[in-house]
């Protein structure tokens, strides 16, 4: 039989969860503690399957603003109706739908909390399938496999449950004439942001993962000689401490939404768009001192390889403490005990790479491990993009805060599917 590769992404196995329990330590022998990016998965799996920033890639948050051509405009005349018959459970269910059937969109499409008065102004940052090739505006690793000729398969929540994914990948694994076995598994996040507190759940959930995955490994060991295997994370989990309604100090400073400024509360930040001078003057004198969180300025965003030419993903960010969960914001209302989206100097946000094979050495951030897949192929690396965050990128040193040695730090120290929420879609892609 060929030689197989096997790459898989478990969404949120972050470091910290990993180190100290057993996870296929006689087969992964080579990990690696890495870096993620800000933001959610929607920007940090298109850096894994792109190398590149989101500043590069174009994808970070769900939700950015675009009333042009937003999938949502023919909405606009329900923003007048009286609260209670657009924001409840039934209408936004069917909001949902009617605006995912017309944009014909095919990736991962939720609404969230979103208010319906001005859903209108957004558009979905995930129009196509990213696990396919062309997902993304640029290459990614199954454009580089299609552009190689290299066959592969792949099984993500699009298709199957984490369950249907382990159940059929042994097999697969042992008769594929594909190169290449990419999984997604998606579920552990969903795990993780209910029971990160609780500890004996998550060895039990991860042993889970383990057996499944060690079946995967031993079907294609039994079948073939040559047989990699290479998982990897798009962030970790921190556990939430407290939760804080910002929306309701916002609130009380009399702006209008949207004449003044329109909101977006994610989990951990919130975005604003600022259209005038009073607005301005009101949000900054709120949040440049508030003892949630930071306005982050442009250097560090830029630095973190979040500064977007435009204004479409925000005009002013003011992210969270670590441990601090925005509730309720428009991502929802649950007191969930784990979340992502911290600054990336977090140690629970680190993300990790395990290899049954050695690794460069410099292996160290999300947007590293596109080459590290591209090397197992024997593929030349992705081109370097102008517009790449240099020294500091990792956001391991923000502006006035002394950075922290990562070895003494380490030893120191919703409906199921991708961002606790998913979708089913058939079909696993497959390369000609
Ligand atoms: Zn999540």
């Amino acid at each position: 039989m060929c030689p197989l590769s096997i790459y898989v992404l478990v969404d949120a196995l972050g470091w910290e969860i990993v180190r100290t329990r057993p996870f296929l330590d006689d087969v992964l022998v080579d990990r690696r503690r890495l870096v993620t990016v800000l933001g959610y998965s929607s920007g940090a799996i298109p850096t894994l399957l792109s190398g590149r920033y989101p500043s590069q890639h174009g994808h970070w948050n769900l939700f950015y603003l675009s009333p042009q051509r937003s999938p949502f405009r023919w909405t606009r005349g329900l923003g007048r109706l009286p609260r209670r018959l657009v924001e409840n459970r039934v209408a936004r269910r069917a909001i949902k739908h009617v605006s995912r059937r017309l944009s014909g969109y095919t990736g991962y499409f939720s609404i969230y909390d979103y208010p319906v008065a001005t859903l209108p102004r957004f558009d979905l940052t995930e129009k196509r399938d990213i696990y396919q090739p062309g997902g993304l505006d640029c290459p990614s690793l199954f454009d580089r496999l299609q552009a190689a000729g290299i066959a592969w398969e792949a099984y993500t929540y699009h298709g199957h449950t984490d369950a249907e994914i382990l159940a059929l990948a042994p097999r697969r694994a042992a008769e594929s004439e594909a190169r290449v076995l990419f999984l997604y598994l998606s579920g552990l996040d969903h795990y993780l942001h209910y029971h990160v507190h609780d500890a004996a759940g998550v060895t039990e959930r991860l042993a889970w993962y383990e057996a499944g995955l060690r079946r995967v490994w031993e079907a294609a060991r039994a079948a073939r000689g040559d047989v990699r295997m290479f998982v990897f994370s798009d962030h970790g989990m921190t556990p939430v401490r407290w939760t804080y309604d910002l929306g309701r100090d916002v609130g009380a400073l009399g702006l209008r939404v949207p004449a003044d400024y329109l909101p977006a509360y994610d989990s951990t930040m919130a975005r604003f768009w600022i259209f005038t001078d009073r607005a301005r003057a009101a949000l900054t004198d709120l949040l440049a001192d508030h003892p949630c969180g930071a306005l982050l300025d442009q250097a560090e965003l830029s630095r973190l390889g979040v500064w977007f030419d435009d204004d479409r993903y925000y005009h002013a960010l003011f992210l969270v403490k670590p441990g601090v969960l925005l509730c309720p914001s428009h991502m929802g209302s649950v007191r969930f005990a784990g979340m992502h989206g911290y600054h990336p100097s977090e140690p629970t946000a680190d993300a990790v790479l395990l290899a049954s094979t050695a690794v460069d050495r410099s292996v160290d951030h999300i947007t590293h491990v596109l080459d590290v897949l591209l090397d197992d192929q024997g593929l030349g690396r992705a081109e370097p993009l102008a517009g790449a965050p240099t020294a500091g990128a990792d956001g391991r040193a923000p502006a006035g805060v002394p950075a922290l040695e990562p070895a003494a730090r380490g030893r120191g120290g919703e409906d199921g599917g991708r961002e606790h929420a998913g979708a089913g879609r058939p079909a696993p892609g497959r390369a000609a």
